[in-house]
């Protein structure tokens, strides 16, 4: 559908390319190109300067899970403005909004958790959990308790801690990464490195990494192990149903901190309010952000378990660590609405009982293209793998992310934004996406899937 076009495109895109140097992008590409200016959104749909509207396939970037332009988030931020529009929470200091939202998270989560440390970003709540884990051994007189394994291909966000406890291969070649006293091993992505195992036994290989690796640093030198309960950026790698019990007696037989990085699985993108529920997993940590506002406002944070807390509160001291924007009233004033739309219509169980099946029985049904090696969906995370010969689990050859490219240029021009990573298609649509919005984003996927087989061959 085209509506009017009330922005100029030309020169919105000239100004940009003159002064704006943009996150993850190729500048002078874009510059070529041109960027796409989107201008507003409601629901599952974005409208761009020339009129044209998008299916937003990606919620943003993995965020918006409440829709795009609700009102009640808007009033909220509004209200708050007018009430307190900042205040810090440093040195003992505290305001309606961070508490209430404090209390609302503590309601939320796994009983374990009754106490949260609020950031600006999934990147910043990662800086605090290496800080966290550190200080807590620190606190209980193991201070040689340092070293934090992730993996390889996880993205843990883009400052200099998060980049390096992520495992994303082009960012560590950029700006000396990672920093010292982190140890990546194997993900658990069946696909692309199964080889001959099945998924079950590939699952526990690469669960027994990380007690490989627990012997090879030595335990009294382990801190923590943080992993995403399903890796997004990496390609929704949907770990097999043996790696997370095995992640688990690991890290407890061991002394090892579990950290399950819930920026993209809680609140609600698995069905559950937390990711690590879906895999029932106790971890310690629980950094988040994304969903905590649907992305209206940026506000993250990390979730702290009791028996972590205890020594934080009852034994550090001064935690000095701590940002400007930790518990900022507007942020908090948006998550507390946008938590409130999740909880009180029942967005969470729609996920699990009714749109998450839905869709992921259609996104199942694309295996069947010929183009598709796996059609994978979790609550509402999907991935499909692009092959030469369906369905064989085998890529192509040479230029790795040239098929996914052109799949993804195509799924825009056909109004869907899915995004490419490599040769593996990526959604995650809004958790508030309905039947017939699911249905439109399979019809336009299939379309782009042909239009992307056509070109190949
Ligand atoms: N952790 C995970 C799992 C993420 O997917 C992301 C962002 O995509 C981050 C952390 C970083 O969050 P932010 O971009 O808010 O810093």
């Amino acid at each position: 559908m085209t509506v009017s076009n009330v922005y100029p495109t030309a020169p919105l895109r000239a100004l940009d390319a003159a002064h704006h140097l943009h996150p993850f992008s190729d500048m002078k590409s874009l510059n070529a190109e041109g960027s796409r200016v989107i201008v507003r959104a409601k629901g599952c749909w974005l409208e761009d300067s020339d009129g044209n509207r998008i299916l937003d396939g990606m919620a943003g970037l993995w965020c918006v899970n409440v829709g795009h332009g609700r009102p009640e988030i808007a009033e909220a931020v509004a209200a708050q403005m007018g009430e307190l529009s900042y205040y810090n929470t440093f040195f003992k200091t505290t305001h309606p909004p961070v508490i209430k939202l404090a209390g609302m998270l503590a309601d939320l989560a796994p009983p374990a958790f009754n106490h949260v440390f609020f950031t600006g970003s999934g990147s910043e709540s990662n800086d605090t959990v290496m800080r966290m884990v550190r200080t807590y051994w620190q606190t209980l007189e193991k201070p040689e308790k340092t070293v934090i394994i992730a993996r390889k291909n996880a993205y843990h966000g883009s400052t200099m801690a998060g980049a390096s406890l992520g495992g994303m291969a082009p960012m560590h070649k950029q700006g000396g990464l990672p920093i010292p006293g982190i140890h990546h091993i194997a993900q658990p992505y069946w696909f692309d490195e199964g080889g001959d195992l099945s998924p079950a036994e590939f699952g526990l290989k690469a669960a027994q990494e990380l007690e490989a690796a627990i012997d090879e640093i030595g335990e009294d030198k382990v801190a923590a192990f943080i992993a995403e309960p399903v890796q997004g950026a990496g390609g929704v790698i949907i770990p097999p149903e043996t790696y997370w019990p095995e992640i688990a007696r690991i890290c407890k037989e061991r002394e090892i901190l579990l950290v399950a990085d819930e920026v993209i699985c809680g609140f609600g993108r698995l069905g559950k309010w937390f990711g690590s529920e879906h895999f029932g997993i106790e971890p310690d940590l629980m950094p988040i952000a994304k969903g905590l506002s649907s992305g209206y406002l940026p506000i993250g944070g990390v979730m702290v378990a009791d028996r972590i807390a205890d020594v934080l509160v009852n034994a550090t001291g001064d935690f000095n660590h701590g940002f400007t924007y930790s518990g900022h009233p507007v942020a908090c004033a948006a998550a507390i609405a946008n938590l409130t739309i999740l909880r009180d219509e029942k967005i969470v169980e729609r996920v699990a009982d009714d749109i998450g099946p839905y869709l992921q029985k259609k996104w199942a049904a694309l295996a069947g293209h010929p183009l598709v090696g796996e059609a994978r969906m979790i609550g509402l995370m999907g991935a499909l793998e692009l092959v030469p010969s369906s369905p064989a689990r085998r890529r192509f050859a040479g230029d790795a992310g040239r098929a996914g490219t052109i799949c993804r240029d195509f799924s825009f021009r056909n109004g869907l934004v899915m995004r490419a990573v490599r040769d593996s298609m990526i959604i995650s649509p809004p958790l508030v996406i309905t039947h017939a919005e699911a249905d439109e984003l399979v019809r336009l996927t299939e379309k782009t899937l042909d239009d992307t087989h056509a070109e190949l061959t």
